[in-house]
């Protein structure tokens, strides 16, 4: 039996294993944490659970083609309940709170009892995001691999034009350019809690997808869902090796040999790096490789690296979601100055938090790497963080004056928690677009490598958990390839 070894158990690489055992080959699967997860995972301070992950995710709905995925890898099945709250995202503007739901009516709705004045560019928007949610994110198998069920390919057929010409006009302009043609402020403020320099694409496609029913969050979260995923490869036959960190990936004459691990050597026939991909390209080979998609990688990602907070509260605040509000004082930090805030709130879900207490959770986004890791040179990270948790707990309490001494626990994890964690450049997570840039893939593979193959979140933009997943797949699919193997799912 054909030798696979999997450097990484987060999503893409348990997708990877779970494939590659499905289909036939002896799985080794490499985490150098002591669970798996990767950046699928949430962690508990002082009683509180924090949800690392999972806010909304795609697949959710059974009857689209990345549910089937999930089943397929134990991540989601029919017992597994599915919320999906309203409303997806508010935003406070001087008392009034502009919302999205997933609903697109409920959206239209609110919005135009916000701003009847804006009604032209309010029916525009649901035009839009309805457009969008006709793409439902279609899989196909790569080129040349066997497959155990019709072969999928992605074709735009006639009727997806208008939407692929809806779609094509979004990615061209700003979030900040569709956010500025509506008059109200409290619209703009709504539009304002993702950067004006994203393409309006980023945004808009996720109100697509949310109102088909899809984007839910699974019961249990992060945790619950890698728990299934892990036992559903084990159960196959998978090993997985905890606390074992791959150093190098071993070639031979253009051809893996296997993996190094800091205790031994770990042969392969073909190896699956999850692994961020630029990290691991500095990280896992030597010399390093060449390949020309490798150089426009690095030349075109701008990974979204964020600064996460968990606030633990002995209240409970009624809303899922905090509407995001202006700071009157704003909240500065590692040289970067925030002027909003809000919170996913997990009051509604059981074990986040004691009785009568919630679990908060917000990040603030922006590369600020470079000043948590001279701080932590300089000795003075945790005074650091602890400035920040001060100034997040000043906020709420001017907010909510309720909950003054009622914050038992702020817990901040830095860029350098999830690289720490995680092996990814500068801790981050997925790729956002800007106007204008490619939305093309990576290949994954070398061309001049035999065996050795790339799969998670970096590979193909904008990432997240149903792409990793797929690139998991995608890179199960490869290795059939290679050994002229049947891809299967069952
Ligand atoms: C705050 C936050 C919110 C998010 N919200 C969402 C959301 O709502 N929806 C969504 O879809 N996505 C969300 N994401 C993104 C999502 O979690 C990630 O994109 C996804 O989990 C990435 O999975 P991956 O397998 O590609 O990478 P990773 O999770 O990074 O997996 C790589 C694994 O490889 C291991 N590893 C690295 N190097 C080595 C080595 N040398 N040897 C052995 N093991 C190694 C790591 O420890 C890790 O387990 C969020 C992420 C964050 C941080």
């Amino acid at each position: 039996m054909k030798k696979v070894a999997v450097v990484g158990a987060g999503v893409a690489g348990l997708s990877a294993a779970i494939y590659a055992l499905k289909s036939g080959f002896e799985v080794t699967l490499c985490e150098q944490n002591k669970t798996a997860g990767g950046f699928c995972t949430s962690w508990r301070r002082g009683g509180y659970l924090f949800e690392g992950a999972i806010h909304w995710m795609t697949g959710t709905h059974p009857e689209t083609p990345i549910y089937g995925m999930w089943k397929d890898t134990g991540a989601l099945n029919e017992s597994v309940k599915i919320h999906l709250n309203e409303p997806f995202k508010s935003a406070e503007w001087e008392g009034q709170v502009a919302s999205f739901y997933r609903d697109v009516n409920k959206t239209k709705e609110n919005l135009l009892s916000i701003s009847p004045e804006d009604e032209k560019r309010i029916l525009r928007l649901v035009n839009d995001i309805k457009m969008l949610s006709r793409f439902n994110r279609p899989l196909s198998d790569i080129k040349g691999v066997k497959t155990q069920n019709p072969k999928r390919r992605f074709r735009i057929t006639p009727d997806l034009l208008p939407a692929f010409f809806t779609a094509l006009r979004l990615y061209k302009t700003t979030n900040a350019k569709y956010m500025e043609k509506f008059k109200h402020p409290a619209i703009k403020w709504l539009f304002s809690t993702i950067s004006g320099k994203f393409s309006a694409i980023n945004r808009l496609f996720t109100l697509g997808i949310l109102s088909t029913g899809d984007g839910g969050y699974p019961e249990g979260g992060s945790l619950g869902m890698i728990a299934r995923m892990t036992e559903t490869f084990e159960t196959l036959g998978g090993k997985l090796l905890l606390n074992t960190k791959v150093k190098k990936v071993n070639i031979q004459n253009k051809e893996v040999t296997g993996v190094t691990l800091e205790n031994g050597f770990l042969p392969a026939d073909a190896v699956i790096v999850t692994q961020e991909t630029t990290a691991a390209m500095d990280q896992l080979f030597d010399p390093p490789l060449r390949e020309p998609w490798m150089k426009r990688l690095r030349k075109t990602i701008r990974p979204t690296v964020t600064t996460f907070i968990g606030v633990g509260i002995r209240d409970v605040l009624p809303e899922t979601q905090i509407p995001v509000w202006k700071l009157e004082k704003p909240i500065t930090y590692a040289g970067m100055t925030e002027t909003s805030l809000g919170f996913y709130n997990y009051a509604g879900y059981e074990g986040y938090a004691p009785q009568g207490c919630s679990s908060l959770t917000t990040w603030f986004t922006g590369d600020t790497y470079e000043f948590w890791k001279q701080a932590k040179e300089e000795g003075r990270y945790k005074r650091e963080k602890d400035a920040l948790a001060d100034q997040v707990k000043e906020a709420l309490c001017r907010k909510f004056p309720r909950l003054e001494g009622k914050i038992d626990v702020i817990d901040i994890a830095t860029p350098l928690t999830f690289e720490r964690y995680t092996g990814s450049h500068h801790g981050s997570w997925m790729t956002m677009f800007y106007k204008g840039d490619k939305l093309k893939a990576f290949p994954g593979y070398c061309k001049n490598i035999k065996g050795l193959y790339f799969a998670g979140h970096r590979i193909m933009p904008p990432g997240g958990l149903p792409i990793a997943l797929d690139t998991g797949r995608r890179a199960a699919q490869m290795v059939c390839r290679q050994f002229d193997a049947v891809f299967k799912t069952r």
